[in-house]
């Protein structure tokens, strides 16, 4: 019997490690021992362990995932007994071994001998390992769900996107029932089914897949201990693909929300006749991702979530927009700034969203409060002073005011000056003096300490 560890790196995340959980099934099938931790954890260090497997998600949580690896690598025999995978060490494998020295796995485990080479096991097909779940403190909020997919990969290939990479064959069909009970069978029954599909209208299969998910009882008004059951198709559903026929069928389901993407301003127009399809079937709430910080303009980025927000008020439609900052595939860091944006507004609609818990609210009139009622006012939010942003009902009579009185104020060359400066970084009391102009010098007074009052506030909250 082999003592194996798992590891997911200490990043706030929203679903369970599917993955890990399936090698947690593979493993306790050859009669291994198996324990998971979240993070960095002193007693599990100390342990000498046959093989440890460390997750990954993001390439931005470089940092995290890296000093988790480097942290483990001494509690097992030689480095290459750790293994990493998932989607960084997809994208990133050479850097990993580079910089570690353990053993990459790159994609899917979707053959057999991957993880041992007498093994005809593929670890992709395995009943996940929900009971590992229970071995740590966090809760992933999307536990109470069957979680699979109905198909694999996507037979686009999106410049932005990572999913040509990290499953570049697009399989049209996985069985959903066998995944959705044998889950059941091992752990009992869930409420919610969420799959991780990631263009489900491509599929030639999408009949089926839908007739599948009524089968299982996931029909529209479903109920499961008195609680309406959901079907997430958490990755989006490409607008460009679904016509009245399937949009019936996803609305016979208990789909909630259905999810699109807005991804450029071309899209706009199909968007629009996805979501009057989505209405005219009465499919109750729609989930938007917004990407920005691509090769997007500010403008654009507001004119988008503009638009789901009208939407909703000539369709009652109710659309909640999630935006999503756009990083290239190989940044280890979240500071990329795209060629027509700026990092003042980058951080800008960071502090928006901190206020909004990342979300877009399908409400006008909260809408224009969070990113104003024009294209204008959304630049003057987003270049306001940081704490003033988050917490913008407090200081209202309190600063925020005076702000918005100077700024007013300011000449459009004022402005673009004002703009120029709040983008080279913090703004600094001694570089003030030198700004030729009272008004703007007296602006500029209130960036002065932005990151450390909002810094302040938090620990005041805690
Ligand atoms: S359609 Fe979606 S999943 Fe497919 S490549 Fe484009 S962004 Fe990625």
């Amino acid at each position: 019997m082999k003592r194996i560890l798992l590891v997911e790196p200490e990043y706030r995340n929203k679903y369970p490690p599917l993955g890990l959980m399936k090698i947690s099934a593979y493993h306790k099938l050859r009669g291994d021992h198996v324990e998971f931790v979240k993070g960095c954890c002193r007693s599990h260090r100390e342990y000498t362990w046959d093989r440890i497997y460390v997750a990954s998600l993001f390439t931005f949580y470089w940092n995290v995932t890296i000093r988790t690896i480097v942290y483990y690598r001494q509690a097992v025999r030689a480095p290459q007994d750790v293994w990493v995978g998932g989607v960084l060490a997809t994208l990133l494998g050479s850097d990993v071994a580079a910089e570690t020295g353990v053993t990459v796995v790159r994609g899917l485990l979707d053959k057999p001998r991957m993880l041992d080479p007498t093994s005809p096991q593929v670890v992709d097909y395995l009943i996940p390992d929900y009971s590992i779940l229970d071995e740590i403190e966090y809760r992933y909020p999307a536990e109470n769900a069957y979680i699979g997919y109905a198909t694999r990969g996507c037979p686009n290939r999106c410049p932005f996107c990572a999913v040509p990479t990290l499953e570049p064959t697009f399989c049209h069909y996985t069985p959903l029932a066998r995944q959705v009970q044998g889950i059941e069978q091992l752990y009992g029954p869930k409420k919610d089914l969420l799959l991780l599909d990631n263009n489900v209208l491509a599929s030639r299969d999408f009949r089926r897949i839908m007739h599948d998910i009524l089968d299982l009882g996931f029909e529209r008004g479903a109920k499961f201990n008195n609680q309406l059951r959901a079907v997430d198709f958490n990755q989006g559903l490409d607008a460009r693909k679904v016509d009245r026929s399937k949009m019936k069928l996803l609305a016979r389901t208990a789909i909630r929300p259905l999810r699109f993407a807005l991804d450029t301003a071309g899209m706009l127009k199909t968007y629009v006749n996805a979501v009057k399809l989505a209405c005219d079937c009465g499919v109750p709430e729609i989930g938007t991702y917004v990407l920005f910080n691509y090769r997007d303009t500010p403008k654009s980025f507001y004119d988008r979530l503009r638009a789901s927000v009208d939407l909703n008020q000539r369709l009652g439609a109710k659309i909640t927009s999630f935006p999503m900052r756009y990083v290239p595939l190989d940044e280890k860091h979240r500071t990329y700034v795209g060629p027509r944006w700026n990092r003042r507004l980058l951080r800008g609609i960071q502090c928006i969203l901190l206020s909004t818990h990342g979300m877009v609210s399908p409400n006008k009139t909260f809408f224009e409060a969070a990113f104003g009622r024009d294209h204008d006012e959304f630049i003057q939010i987003a270049s306001m002073p940081e704490h003033y942003i988050i917490h913008r009902r407090r200081h209202e009579n309190n600063g925020a005011s005076d702000w918005e009185k100077l700024y007013r104020r300011l000449t459009p060359g004022q402005r673009e000056s004002l703009y120029g400066i709040l983008t080279e970084g913090k703004v600094k009391k001694r570089a003030i003096a030198k700004v030729p102009g009272q008004r703007l010098r007296d602006l500029l007074a209130h960036y002065v300490g932005e990151a450390e009052k909002v810094r302040e506030k938090k620990e005041a909250k805690r």
